[in-house]
């Protein structure tokens, strides 16, 4: 695997979110500048995930990211669980190696900690410029892309690394399948300010019997974030918080799919584009940044068992998202009733929810 003995591969990727930037890092870190484009004309400021792994923070930390931010993250402490109302459990998250398993902190502020580390090793995201196709042999692929001028380029590298989101382009441009299925709920997201949150706890999830629930988590003091597997999550969020400003609100779809195998020849899809889930387990995007370390790694180191690897984890992560997701949206009174007992007897011996924790925790 690899460009020939002694040269560094060169390599394109396609898309300037998370796991495009973690491989563009993972490389430069270790003295190869890639090349990563983005076909928007700045950042997204759209925000999406709260929750960062522990993982993940080791991780971007061989790249000065996490030291710089992580004194602004909020340890993930508590997390409460009410159902119909009644309070079920209020869990103390118990540490996981000696850390919490994770930390409250906006994608969008990490996102761009990131760009900044990447650019002091001389990277720049190349903003405005756009994959449109991909032709390859056994030496190459031969890329076409369309500039913000109106212009085209074409580009060879040896690899080709989409990290192109969940529509992935590239994805479909190599013809590698995304199998699995749409959740035929319409989910909706919302932020707010609010100074009624209560202190010390980072999480709380309101279900309900109808299968309906409310997740809610504070990715920085005073701003809470609410996902409902329903429309309307900002008045779900204002009943419950009256002094709520609205931030921002949006209706959105959630699958759950994966690619059979990330590669087809030199062209790798990594993060979204390789792989989604339900937010509700909080692991879409640590597993996009470890995607993007572990690729890259691997593809300076030549080694080939990476391709198993990718799929593996991707594959044990979405069965642990869908499994988690179901529990919270059952309808069934059985069912609830064991997860109730589960989570009540948790509050008291934290130590039973361990597993759970060192799932969430991405070690
Ligand atoms: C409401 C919500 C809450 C979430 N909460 C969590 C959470 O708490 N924890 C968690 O771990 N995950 C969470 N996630 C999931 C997480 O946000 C995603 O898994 C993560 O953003 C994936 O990163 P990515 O870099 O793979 O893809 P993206 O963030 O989608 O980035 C892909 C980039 O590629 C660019 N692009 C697309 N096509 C092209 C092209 N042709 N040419 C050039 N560029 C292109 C796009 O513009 C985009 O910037 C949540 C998601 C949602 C929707």
């Amino acid at each position: 695997m690899g460009s020939q003995l002694g040269q560094k591969p060169r390599i394109l990727v396609v898309g300037g979110g998370a796991s495009g930037l973690a491989l563009a890092l993972s490389c430069a870190h270790r003295g190869v500048l890639v090349r990563i484009i983005e076909k928007r004309p700045s950042r997204s400021l759209i925000q999406k995930a709260t929750g960062i792994a522990q993982g993940s923070w080791h991780q971007l930390a061989r790249f000065g990211v996490s030291e710089k931010i992580i004194s602004a993250a909020l340890p993930m402490r508590h997390f409460v669980f009410h159902d119909d109302d009644h309070l079920v459990a209020n869990v103390p998250v118990p540490f996981i190696q000696g850390k919490p398993p994770a930390y409250l902190y906006p994608q969008g502020s990490l996102e761009i900690a990131m760009e900044q580390a990447l650019s002091a090793y001389g990277v720049l995201v190349e903003y405005g410029v756009a994959f449109s196709a991909v032709e390859q042999t056994d030496e190459v692929a031969r890329i076409s892309l369309s500039l913000a001028n109106g212009n085209s380029e074409v580009v060879e590298v040896d690899w080709l690394v989409g990290a192109d989101g969940i529509h992935s382009n590239v994805r479909s441009s190599v013809g590698i399948p995304f199998v699995g299925k749409d959740y035929r709920e319409n989910w909706s997201v919302a932020e707010i300010s609010t100074q009624q949150w209560p202190d010390n706890v980072q999480a709380q999830l309101f279900l309900r019997s109808n299968g309906v629930g409310l997740f809610l988590s504070q990715p920085s003091s005073g701003v809470i974030q609410g996902i409902l597997n329903g429309v309307g999550v900002a008045s779900a969020m204002r009943e419950r918080f009256p002094d709520a400003e609205l931030h921002y609100e949006r209706g959105f779809r959630v699958s759950l799919r994966r690619v059979p195998t990330p590669r087809s020849g030199r062209v790798w899809v990594i993060g979204d584009a390789a792989h989604v889930q339900s937010p509700v387990g909080g692991q879409g995007l640590n597993l996009a940044i470890w995607d993007g370390v572990t690729l890259g790694k691997a593809l300076l180191e030549g080694d080939n068992s990476v391709e198993q690897r990718l799929a593996r984890r991707a594959r044990r992560v979405l069965l642990f998202t869908d499994f988690d997701y179901r529990m919270l949206a059952t309808r069934s009174n059985a069912i609830r009733f064991f997860r109730n007992q589960y989570w009540s007897l948790a509050s008291s011996h934290p130590w039973l929810a361990r597993w759970f924790f060192k799932i969430i925790s991405g070690i």
